[in-house]
């Protein structure tokens, strides 16, 4: 991977370039997106615009309703209800740490697609042909923030409004470990723009959904130890999912409450996603690096925020994923 050797601004450089050598673009972020992956989506999209290129912007999953004032993103297709049946030549990826993590939209990419991967992810595959990734940025809104400064573009309230998202949210509201000096700056500068820093906070961290309330009340009742208390987990199984109605937005968060018990070094959520089917969401509070862990199941992410899916029984992958962590602290 001799392109991973570029320095950061030789890698916005091959990015700047790849945008000027093509017309049309398949704009992609991972399944199930958060604010980063929605942000970075309607960025990429503004920056198509301010070149004057076309693009059509892709995801597996539904749009979270919360990120429809983004601008741009009520207009994300929705691939697994709306396939497209056109086949792009030219894709870039944000907030993808690794090819799987596209979902179906693979599936419109020509044979000789020439992809650009745009990432914050330290357990990156490097998928794609042009790289920007950058493990040290919050987000990948941070990156794209670089790239408009590389690319000598304007900002404006709209696409500040993207930034600030992608930062607000990955940094849970600029309080994690990646919320750097850098992070600030950027943030302050997009303040300028005429944005709402406050409205932002209380509508993306603040207000909570009634289903989430409904799922937090069964999830708590799971809560559970390992014997020295650093290892907390909660589940939900199928049933209480669809009882309450519950989407994937409405899971956010919860994986935070084991987390931050005093003394928990990694907090866990398994939510039974089919019969045979459960996803894991790991938090640590930094001995345990929980990107390693879910690499080891197939999934991956960062030092201190990671998922992977596990097949088998709910009680099967708790156990499984417990006794690892249970071996990382040792
Ligand atoms: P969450 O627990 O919020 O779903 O995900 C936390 C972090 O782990 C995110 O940065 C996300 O990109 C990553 N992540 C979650 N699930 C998976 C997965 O199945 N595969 C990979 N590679 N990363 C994941
Ligand atoms: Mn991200």
């Amino acid at each position: 991977m001799s392109k991973q050797k570029l320095s950061y601004d030789e890698q916005l450089a091959a990015a700047k370039q790849f945008i000027q050598e093509h017309e049309h673009f398949l704009v992609v972020s991972h399944i199930q997106p958060d604010g980063d992956a929605i942000s970075s989506t309607c960025a990429v999209a503004w920056i198509l615009e301010q070149c004057g290129k076309s693009y059509v912007m892709v995801n597996e999953s539904q749009t979270p309703h919360k990120f429809h004032y983004l601008r741009g993103a009520k207009a994300i297709i929705q691939h697994s209800k709306e396939p497209i049946n056109q086949l792009f030549d030219a894709v870039i990826a944000v907030d993808c740490a690794d090819f799987l993590r596209i979902g179906s939209v693979s599936q419109a990419f020509s044979e000789t697609a020439q992809i650009l991967n745009i990432d914050h992810h330290p357990t990156s595959d490097l998928f794609g042909q042009v790289h920007v990734i950058k493990d040290d940025a919050a987000a990948t809104a941070e990156i794209l923030y670089d790239l408009m400064l590389t690319m000598q573009l304007k900002l404006d309230k709209d696409v500040s409004e993207c930034i600030y998202t992608g930062l607000l949210t990955d940094t849970g509201g600029f309080r994690y470990s990646n919320t750097s000096p850098k992070v600030m700056k950027i943030a302050s500068e997009l303040l300028t723009y005429g944005i709402n820093g406050n409205t932002l906070a209380e509508h993306l961290l603040e207000t909570l959904s009634f289903s989430h309330i409904q799922l937090l009340k069964k999830s708590l009742s799971t809560l559970s130890f390992s014997d020295d208390y650093q290892i907390s987990w909660m589940s939900i199984t199928q049933e209480v999912v669809n009882n309450t109605g519950a989407s994937n937005e409405d899971f956010e968060g919860l994986v935070n409450y084991p987390r931050n018990i005093e003394g928990v070094e990694v907090g866990m959520l398994f939510k039974q996603t089919a019969p045979e089917l459960v996803k894991v969401s790991f938090r640590s509070a930094g001995k345990v690096d929980v990107a390693q862990i879910a690499k080891s199941f197939g999934g991956g992410g960062h030092i201190r925020a990671a998922g992977c899916s596990i097949e088998g029984e709910l009680s099967f992958a708790i156990e499984e994923v417990v006794s690892k962590v249970k071996k990382a602290l040792i």
